[in-house]
């Protein structure tokens, strides 16, 4: 088929990834942000929001399953799941797949985003919406976290990238309400960009981390649509063991937990820890600025 648009995304400077669009599905300028979905030949149905690629219905799981699966096996007893942005409902699927989850809530400040995504990514997430421990909030997760009553064993931030409304899931002050509302012995983990592309991202998160958390730090996943090289996943907990609990423990809950995944391993989970030189270098670089 002959390619009838092409979406460039233009989030790194001097550098930009085109997707041809074979199909443009749906375009809408919400409340929030500019949306948009196309069918391309190499990656499925693509979302970007305000020219940034969001999710493919390809690679999804990806992204999914490593934010997800390595904190709740890590912490291994989360109950009370939060979910900061999320929109397309991907990641709170995965997440609803651990049967020790009484109650996820996800805050999203953007709910023409969910609509959307419960039409055209139902098979990435339909059975979010019929899972009563679902619990869907819309709002401003800054704001959520700096005012809720409710405490959780692992809060997963699955934000835009620091531009446009997700550019707040990136400050000291939100990261300060996510310590708030976690439970003793909770975990943190963001979407924290491609380091190579997006250091002082990194650098910037780490040291906000390192100044509230004992534990700062990153782990990562190769996600094909988020070019340049692996992304970095932010860590951040009181519990200093939760990074190094061990392979035997991890098949173990992973076995417990009976979930057919296609990129999480507890070999994977342990080794996404092990950084490249470069990349300890800048989680070194933001510990440091908290020091
Ligand atoms: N996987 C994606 C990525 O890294 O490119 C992110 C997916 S998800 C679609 C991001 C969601 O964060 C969007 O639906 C957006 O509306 C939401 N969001 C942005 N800013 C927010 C805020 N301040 N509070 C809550 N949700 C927010």
């Amino acid at each position: 088929m002959t390619a009838t648009k092409t979406f460039a995304e233009v989030l790194h400077k001097g550098f930009r990834v085109s997707f041809d669009a074979d199909r443009i599905l749906y375009e809408q300028k919400t409340e929030h942000q500019h949306l948009v979905l196309f069918e391309n030949a190499c990656f499925g149905r693509v979302l970007m929001l305000d020219d940034i690629t969001q999710v493919t219905t390809a690679d999804e799981f990806v992204y999914h399953e490593m934010l997800s699966h390595v904190p709740i096996l890590a912490h291994g007893n989360a109950r009370q799941v939060l979910i900061i942005g999320g929109g397309d409902c991907g990641l709170a699927e995965e997440a609803l797949k651990h049967e020790t989850v009484e109650r996820l809530t996800q805050v999203e400040i953007d709910r023409a985003v969910v609509d959307f995504a419960a039409e055209h990514f139902a098979e990435m997430n339909a059975a979010v919406f019929e899972d009563a421990r679902f619990d869907l909030v819309i709002a401003d997760g800054v704001e959520f976290v700096a005012a809720s009553d409710r405490r959780f064993d692992v809060i997963l931030v699955d934000s835009t990238d620091p531009v446009g409304p997700g550019s707040v899931l990136f400050t000291k002050e939100f990261y300060a309400g996510c310590r708030r509302v976690l439970r003793p012995g909770g975990v943190l983990v963001t979407q924290n960009g491609v380091p190579f592309m997006q250091a002082d991202e990194l650098v910037d998160s780490v040291g906000h981390f390192a100044g509230l958390f004992a534990d700062a730090g990153c782990y990562l996943a190769t996600v094909p649509t988020y070019v340049g090289g692996q992304m970095a996943l932010g860590w951040a907990t009181d519990d200093t063991g939760l990074r190094n609990v061990s392979e035997a423990v991890l098949n173990e809950r992973f076995a417990a937990a009976n979930l057919d995944t296609s990129y999480y391993t507890p070999a994977v989970h342990r080794a996404a820890f092990a950084l490249p030189r470069y990349i300890d270098e800048l989680v070194e670089k933001g510990r440091r600025r908290a020091a």
